[in-house]
């Protein structure tokens, strides 16, 4: 069931989304018993659960969790990712796993950008702080807590590796709010390659998924991005790929 895009793996999701979130609709309006509410909902949902979704009735679509595992994403990636609080996390811990042996970490490309020089002074400084956490390990000694302590002097930029679980109802908002050109670029690639995950496992609840602008009139206002179209076409050409693989 394993699927991988760049660093962020699908690792389990619930079978027959569209099924199961169908069926919880179905309960709503149906006095059938189970067996003939599976029987209802043996053949293809689609169609059925796109018209809930229109109608907004996003709860049935909670019935269906997504679990995925991210690595070699930074620190500061990582303080935004865990605002979204209907999300469930589970961290590398920076108290447990010691980062004596030096630490790994996102370069920005705009650092880059900047050519090899800026690159070469950019790994420099991550040197120096590794350094500085190990002084602060000895200097603790046989602390329990010197892992925990010593990490204060680690930057937003160390890597980390997280599983985390979203329901579809959560996924949809989390793509809104995170596919959007305003939103960071390190999320923003996340938020895309979980998207490009999701889409063509359940399309009934996926296809209209992504930042605000591919549903209409951007959300944004004044701070809008000003590329609504060529982000629509982004995302058409994205569902495009999806059906046709
Ligand atoms: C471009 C961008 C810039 C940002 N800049 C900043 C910033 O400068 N500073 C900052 O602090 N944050 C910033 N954020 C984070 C943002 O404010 C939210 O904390 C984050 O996006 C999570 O959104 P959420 O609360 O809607 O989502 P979730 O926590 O995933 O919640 C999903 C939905 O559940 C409902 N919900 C969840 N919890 C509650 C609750 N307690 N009560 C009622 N309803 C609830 C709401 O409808 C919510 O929209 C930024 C986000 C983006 C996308």
């Amino acid at each position: 069931m394993k699927q991988t895009i760049a660093n962020v793996t699908l690792l389990a999701y619930t079978p027959d989304p569209v099924r199961v979130c169908a069926l919880a609709a179905r309960t709503c309006y149906s006095a059938l018993p189970l067996v003939e509410l599976m029987d209802k909902t043996a053949a293809d949902q689609s169609a059925f659960l796109r018209g809930v979704i229109r109608s907004g009735h996003h709860s049935v679509l909670e019935h269906a969790s997504f679990t995925f595992y991210v690595s070699d994403v930074s620190r500061a990636l990582l303080a935004q990712l865990t605002r979204h609080r209907i999300a469930s996390f589970s961290v590398q811990s920076q108290r447990y796993v010691s980062m004596s042996g030096g630490f790994d970490y996102v370069i920005p490309p705009r650092v880059s950008a900047l050519g090899a020089g800026a690159e070469e002074k950019y790994r420099a400084q991550m040197l120096q702080m590794a350094d500085w956490y190990r002084e602060w390990q000895n200097a603790f000694g046989e602390d329990p807590g010197a892992n925990e302590d010593a990490r204060f002097v680690l930057p937003n930029a160390c890597k980390t590796r997280l599983t985390m679980t979203m329901n579809a109802r959560e996924l949809l908002h989390f793509f809104s709010l995170r596919c959007c050109s305003r939103a960071q670029w390190e999320i923003r690639a996340l938020a895309e390659d979980m998207y490009r995950l999701v889409l063509p496992i359940a399309p009934a609840i996926f296809e209209q998924a992504g930042p605000g602008c591919v549903r209409g009139a951007c959300p944004e206002g004044s701070r809008s991005c000003g590329r609504a179209g060529e982000v629509r076409e982004r995302y058409r050409l994205m569902r495009e790929e999806i059906n046709h693989n």
